[in-house]
Order: C-alpha cells, then structure tokens, then sequence
C-alpha cells in the first residue's frame, strides 16, 4: 500500500512540487490526519461493493481512503488547479473519476446513473468547504439522489443545527429541512488541527441516513417550507406573528389564527417548539393562495 496523502509530511511534499497555494474562498481546508479520514470512512459504513461519490476531494486524501474500501469513487472539485494534483496522487487507484465541476451546477443525478449500477449500495462522504455547507447538502437531500446517506465533514455549529431537537436553541428551518429527508447523528467532534491550513471554527463529521419516506405526508412540500421559513424569520416573534408577517399577510390573520387552532396548535408558542408533525398539520390547515 503506498504511503497514506494525507501525513502531514506527504501533503506538504505534493503541495510544494505543485506550487499549490489555497484559496480560501473555496474553503480550501485539507485534512492532513490519516485517522481522523479512516474515522469518516468508517461512520459512512461502505462495503467493497459500495458506490462513493465526493466532494471536494483537494489533493485527495479523502477520496484515497475511500477508493480503498469502495468499489468505485466519483469526486467533483472545482478547482482545476488540482486535477493534475489529482491525477498523480490518485494514479494507483483505478476505480477513481475526477470531475471538474462545480457540485452546485453539477448534474448529479445523471452522473450517478452514468458512473453506478443500478440498486448498487451509494454514500456521499465528503469534507465540505465551509462556505457552502446548506446549499450543497440541501442540494443533494432535495434531489432525492438514490443514496443511503451522506457523511459529512462540516462546522460544528451547523451539525449542531441540522441534528437539534424541537425546544433547543439551534433548531430551526436547517434542522426540519434536513430531518424532513434524513435522520441526523452527530458522530464525532473534531479540532482544528487536523487541518491544514487550520480552519477558524470546530468541526464535526454529520450522519445524514436517508429515510425511505419522509416522516410526515403533506399534499405541497414547498408550502410546508415556506411555513417552516416563515415560522423562524424571527425567533423572538410568537408563531402568529411570523406567520401574519413572513407569509399570509394582516389581511389574513383570522385564517391563520384559525388554522392554528384546527391544528391544535397554541398561537402565542414560537416556531421553535413546534415538532415537523406539527408544522405539516398547519401547513395542511393553512391554505396556500
Ligand atoms: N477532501 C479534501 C480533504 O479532506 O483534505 C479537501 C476538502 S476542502 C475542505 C474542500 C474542497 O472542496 C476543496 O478542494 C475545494 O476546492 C472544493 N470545493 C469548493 N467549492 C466547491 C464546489 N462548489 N464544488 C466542488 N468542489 C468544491
């Protein structure tokens, strides 16, 4: 087996032969700790027939240890200074594809279809860069790729959020909008200084299972979000009060106020009590016009 990327001596020599220097607008933080990557790998559960698809795979530290338990590795990164980088530190592992492209215009679903069999068991894991963590995970969760989870490096204050409970302080939108589609667990707390360079926040690797169905049934998931948005505009505001000023409007308080009711939902409580059940009965009493 060569010598792992990711030691802090290896990543140093692959960084300097190609003169490579981080952007930081693209949340360039390379992990350079050999257990802290087999760590990720492990929470993701791939078997040798296991499909990975990665984002973001840097110089490839990542992508190597999951080419090693994989079947076969898809990478989307969108820095084209590093697909040479790629291609020499990836050479040994066949069943790699770099894809230079930026994830958010990617058209994953139909590199999925093109790169796996069909029914083959599929993980997103990944290291995200920090900048766009909820746009690309809500992009994947709302694309209802045909994957069994995503595993995911990210900030840990937005772990937190995704994986809090109804009544905490970090449940919000994030946290419904994601446990909608998937069940969350905070696997595990990681500091600063497996990374190089060293990012300004903690860390914390996030286990999206995606559920079979989602865990509520409403006739217009949008208008379900749309409350959901309006509900958390302004944490201090009751539930009443967001909704007459985020969504329907003054003209309209009687029918939220009766909505609420039907839904047996009290009108001076705050969004952030309130379960996804409870949101999808409202969203089912609240007329959309
Ligand atoms: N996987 C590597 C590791 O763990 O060391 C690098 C992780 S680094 C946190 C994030 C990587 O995502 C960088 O390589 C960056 O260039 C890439 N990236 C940033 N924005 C991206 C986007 N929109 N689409 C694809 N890759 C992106």
């Amino acid at each position: 087996m060569t010598k792992d990327i990711a030691t802090p001596i290896r990543t140093k020599e692959i960084l300097a032969k190609h003169g490579f220097t981080f952007k930081k607008s693209l949340g360039q933080n390379f992990l350079i700790d050999p257990n802290v990557l087999r760590n990720i790998v492990d929470v993701a559960s791939l078997t040798p027939q296991s499909g990975a698809i990665e984002i973001g795979p840097g110089i490839g530290a990542l992508t190597e240890q999951l080419a090693r338990q994989a079947k076969r590795v898809v990478a989307f990164e969108i820095d084209q200074r590093l697909i040479p980088v790629l291609r020499e530190t990836l050479a040994p592992y066949e069943n790699v594809t770099v894809i230079n492209e930026d994830v958010l215009k990617a058209d994953v679903k139909q590199v999925i279809a093109t790169t796996f069999e069909e029914g083959q068991d599929l993980m997103v894991v990944a290291n995200l860069p920090y900048y766009v963590t909820t746009p690309i995970l809500m992009k994947l969760l709302e694309a209802k790729l045909p994957v069994r989870g995503i595993v995911v490096m990210i900030q840990a204050e937005v772990a937190d959020r995704i994986a809090a409970k109804p009544g905490t302080k970090e449940y919000g939108s994030l946290s419904i909008a994601a446990q909608y589609y998937a069940t969350a667990e905070l696997a595990v707390k990681v500091p600063k200084t497996v990374f190089v360079p060293q990012p300004n926040v903690d860390s914390a690797v996030l286990r999206l299972t995606i559920r079979e169905k989602p865990p509520v049934t409403v006739a217009d998931e949008e208008w379900l979000f749309a409350i959901v948005r309006a509900s958390f505009a302004n944490r201090r505001k009751t539930i009443l009060n967001n909704l007459i000023h985020n969504l329907v409007g003054k003209e309209r308080k009687d029918e939220a106020v009766l909505a609420l009711a039907e839904a047996g939902i009290d009108p001076s409580r705050r969004g952030e009590t309130l379960t996804i059940e409870e949101f999808a009965n409202l969203s089912e009493q609240l007329q959309k016009r």
